[in-house]
């Protein structure tokens, strides 16, 4: 090991080839297999002489790639499928062939000044100041809850006599909000929506206002919208709840981990008005702006109060503090981080902001146009118009069951992947459109199998 020997470079032509293969080509949808199966076929992988490369990555592209479904297969459609683009995907092997450090300015500058320049962009989309700023994380679950431990640590200075802290957000939000009320040991209201799924900034006053009222001691000291809601797509009332959150000084956090990606799609961006007026936001490259997992921007109005609440102090630290540098490990609950930002920033800076828009606005007129397919279509309703790029229906007359089986069918005959999801307690099937290589033709198929 540690020598870059004839048979390495031998390796790496094999790896290389791989690579630009499962770029270029359409790859199988692929499917899971049990533990027991997949032992029968690989066995024991580590060994005491070692398989040797190319017998290891042979067991790797024959035998374990094909046990993993093809997140970026263009008939990928449940949960958020993930679409990098091909010069993302290129830059991910060059920032893994590269042991950049993008923990601090001192140790990754030029990769700190890319990364820094991708969340600038995506500031000044939603229009925040040019002091704000922030840093890429592993998830919006992450991301989601380095926010909301920032608001926490703003409120304890701003709020006395607090025996139990609590955050709001909509029973729409995204499951990370509770499992982020948890870890931090805090409340959560989970405020009921009208039939539109909008969270408004009335109903949101009200639900604090009366449980602050009726829980004496407890105090609601973040506000969470949703942008774009995973089930279905739906975008709070953000004006009307940063209305909310100024009038009690409290910090509005936007998880926009889905849908906040279309802030540079002409076509929808009014929807996401008020925006810049969040303490904090999130979005995932790794989503829907055609970067590879796994990355979320987490952005910060005032960075200050994230390095307030994160920067970890420590003897051997120390030295990195700088007031003039930019540390990425202190915006956040992390310390070594790799600089995940990279391949959507050089996706972003090869490609231009134009070709963004040109794909996000292909998605979203994608969602539009298959809306109307199953609208005309006789076994289907669809749920709602979507807001963005998912679209959510049901099948007239199934049972739970039979949405399963259909569902596992589908995936078996490798047509295409679409999980059920529920709304309101009732079955539904979503189309999770984030992939400008999904065409009409793919969602077709899929319908004419119900
Ligand atoms: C996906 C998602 C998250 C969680 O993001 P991860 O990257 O999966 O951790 C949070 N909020 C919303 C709205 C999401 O869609």
């Amino acid at each position: 090991m540690h020598e870059f020997t004839p048979d390495v470079e031998a390796l790496a032509q094999e790896v290389l080839d791989y690579s630009l293969v499962r770029m270029k080509s359409n790859p199988p949808l692929d499917y899971p297999k049990s533990e027991a199966e997949l032992y029968a076929l690989a066995g024991e992988t580590i060994t005491e002489d070692g398989l040797g490369g190319s017998a290891a990555l042979k067991l790797f592209t024959d035998v374990l790639a094909p046990a993993c479904i093809s997140t970026d297969h263009p008939s990928y459609l449940a949960f958020i499928p993930s679409a990098p683009s091909e010069h993302a995907n290129l830059f991910d092997l060059v920032v893994g062939a590269s042991a950049l450090y993008g923990g601090s300015w001192q140790e990754g500058a030029g990769a700190v000044y890319a990364e820094n320049q991708a969340l600038r962009w995506l500031a000044d989309l939603a229009g925040l100041p040019k002091s704000s700023g922030g840093v890429f994380v592993q998830g919006g679950t992450l991301g989601n809850l380095s926010a909301l431990v920032a608001a926490r640590h703003d409120a304890r200075k701003k709020f006395n006599g607090v025996t139990r802290w609590v955050i709001a957000a909509s029973k729409e939000s995204h499951s990370s909000i509770v499992s982020a009320a948890e870890v931090m040991d805090v409340g959560v209201i989970l405020i009921p929506t009208e039939d539109d799924l909008v969270l408004r900034g009335a109903a949101a006053a009200e639900i604090i206002d009366a449980h602050e009222a009726n829980n004496p001691g407890e105090k609601v000291f973040a506000l969470v919208g949703t942008a774009g809601t995973t089930n279905l797509g739906i975008i709070d009332d953000l004006n009307g709840l940063a209305d909310v959150a100024e009038a009690r000084g409290i910090w509005f956090h936007v998880d926009g981990a889905y849908g906040l990606a279309a802030l540079c799609a002409p076509s929808v961006r009014a929807m996401f008005n008020g925006i810049e007026r969040c303490d904090s936001f999130i979005v995932d490259p790794h989503k829907w702006l055609f970067a590879p997992y796994d990355a979320c921007a987490l952005i910060y109005r005032d960075p200050k109060q994230g390095k307030d609440a994160h920067t970890q102090h420590a003897s051997y630290l120390d030295v990195l503090e700088n007031e003039d540098e930019w540390n990425p490990s202190d915006y956040a609950i992390h310390l070594t981080r790799r600089p995940r930002g990279l391949p959507f920033w050089y996706s972003l800076a090869a490609n231009g902001v134009k070709e963004y828009i040109v794909s996000m606005e292909a998605t979203l007129k994608l969602a539009k146009d298959v809306a109307e397919r199953i609208k005309s279509h006789p076994n289907l309703e669809l749920l709602r118009d979507p807001t963005l790029s998912v679209v959510a229906f049901t099948r007239k007359g199934w049972s739970a069951q039979q949405y399963q089986q259909w569902s596992d069918k589908l995936l078996e005959d490798q047509i295409g992947f679409v999980t059920p999801s529920a709304h309101r307690g009732q079955p539904i099937l979503r189309f999770a459109i984030v992939n400008p290589w999904t065409q009409m033709s793919d969602l077709e198929a899929i319908l004419a199998t119900l």
